[in-house]
């Protein structure tokens, strides 16, 4: 695997090319720039959701 999707945005990630990776409740989550990452931080579960299972 080494692709994984913006929670916020939903842009598939190159991991080298993240802006940064945030940590959250064991799970790692790719954020394509400041703003995602500012989006994500200040919303954070509005955005793991996507991650749960059915
Ligand atoms: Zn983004």
């Amino acid at each position: 695997m080494g692709k994984h999707i913006d929670p916020v945005c939903g842009k598939k990630m190159n991991v080298n090319k993240a802006h940064i990776v945030i940590d959250y409740q064991g799970e790692e989550y790719y954020l394509c720039c400041p703003l995602c990452q500012r989006e994500f931080e200040q919303n954070p579960q509005k955005y793991i959701h996507r991650n749960n299972k059915k």
